[in-house]
């Protein structure tokens, strides 16, 4: 937790769950990107967190932005971010959003399939187009599975077509999966996608770009390699595939910008021991199970998405730091059965902790806010704060 977040939630107490995110953290994120990997431009993937004083921050930075709707583009519209700067990256796109951003002049599009590449060749002629890779997302905990990406020899064929079409066979993309912590998978993409760019640019095509996707980690619960690591490999990665002739290179991140520059302020609405099976209902049956279930007003609906599967663990911190802990399940607020955040991650918390304190999840800028739903059981959906 920054000193800022720090003092702003000992200042004001805002009420519980809210998002607090200090906006210097996201330039220092972007910055130290920036310099690890200079020779890349910098698309943020709004979907990470869209809230307009982040991308204006960004757009001061000179970041580029990568969107997944014409609703995204037109926050980055609104930030003050240049058409020009602006990537519809998703290759899943409504026709008439196609449309949309083509007017508005955006002009660098992503596709994987036959059907996609027919919609912008009508709806955006002329635009610089970029093909998703399927590849690996080993090492990843946060995986983007099949639904994107496609096999190197229908990748070839597309972009063929592309030119075929009357569009601009600009490069080609990869996701290695978010909370990537191998930098191992980025080199496997890059080198499939080298093999592919030099077959193409000797086929004739007029293709200059590699986009390596996003993926790089936030600290969570257990340490992940330092962004040096990630550069440096990619770097050594390019150079053994290009060597002198490095394509323009493109990088998205999401998580790695925003996420440590936010925490969640939650309350504690309920601890409770349930006892063993065989117990007799007693008080001392129950204290002869260990594990306390601990339910917060924020949950797996109110933003806590990415512990789906236990995939993301946030570290959390308590106002009993340092006592005595015993182990805990911790779960959201709502009348779901879904709604558990941790059950096997072998949480442990503080022994006094009880209804009515405060705790706070660290690292929760990234895919936070926007999971939110936004009325279940009648919750509210999450205050955020930007400061
Ligand atoms: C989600 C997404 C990103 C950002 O991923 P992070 O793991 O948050 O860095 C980048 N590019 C595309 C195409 C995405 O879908």
């Amino acid at each position: 937790m920054t000193p800022k977040i720090a003092s702003y939630l000992a200042d004001h107490a805002p009420a519980t769950p809210c998002l607090v995110v200090d906006v210097d953290q996201v330039e220092l994120r972007f910055c130290e990107l920036e310099a690890a990997l200079p020779l890349a431009r910098i698309y943020y993937a709004v979907k990470a967190n869209p809230a307009t004083p982040i991308l204006q921050r960004l757009v001061s930075l000179g970041s580029c932005f990568d969107a997944a709707s014409w609703e995204e583009i037109r926050l980055c519209l609104d930030a003050g971010a240049d058409a020009s700067a602006i990537s519809f990256g998703n290759t899943i796109k409504k026709a008439s959003s196609i449309a949309s951003a083509h007017a508005a002049g955006i002009s660098m599009f992503a596709f994987d399939s036959d059907e996609e590449l027919d919609k912008l060749a009508q709806h955006a002629p002329g635009a610089r187009v970029y093909c998703r890779l399927l590849v690996q997302n080993e090492g990843a905990e946060w995986p983007l599975s099949r639904k994107f990406g496609t096999s190197i020899a229908h990748a070839r064929a597309l972009m063929l077509r592309a030119r075929d079409l009357g569009l601009d066979p600009y490069g080609l993309s990869f996701h290695v999966g978010s909370q990537q912590t191998d930098t191992a998978a980025y080199e496997a993409a890059i080198g499939r996608a080298a093999m592919l760019f030099t077959d193409l640019a000797s086929a004739g095509l007029d293709i200059r770009m590699v986009n390596l996707g996003g993926g790089f980690p936030t600290r969570y619960r257990d340490d992940v390699p330092p962004i040096e690591q990630f550069a440096d490999a990619i770097g050594r990665a390019m150079t053994a595939h290009f060597g002198n002739a490095l394509p323009e290179m493109i990088v998205e991140p999401g998580r790695f910008i925003v996420g440590d520059a936010g925490v969640v302020s939650a309350e504690v609405v309920l601890v409770s021991r349930r006892g063993l099976p065989g117990d007799h209902g007693d008080e001392a049956g129950a204290a002869r199970d260990p594990m306390r279930w601990v339910y917060l007003d924020i949950g797996r609906f109110g933003g806590l998405a990415e512990t789906e599967g236990e995939s993301i663990k946030y570290s959390i911190r308590t106002p009993h730091d340092g006592a005595a802990t015993g182990p805990v399940a911790l779960a959201g607020p709502t009348c779901d059965g879904a709604d558990i955040l941790y059950e096997r991650s072998d949480y442990r918390l503080p022994l006094d902790l009880a209804s009515g304190e405060r705790v706070e999840l660290l690292s929760t800028g990234a895919y936070v806010s926007t999971y939110c739903s936004t009325r279940f059981n009648g919750f509210a959906p999450i205050e955020e704060h930007y400061i």
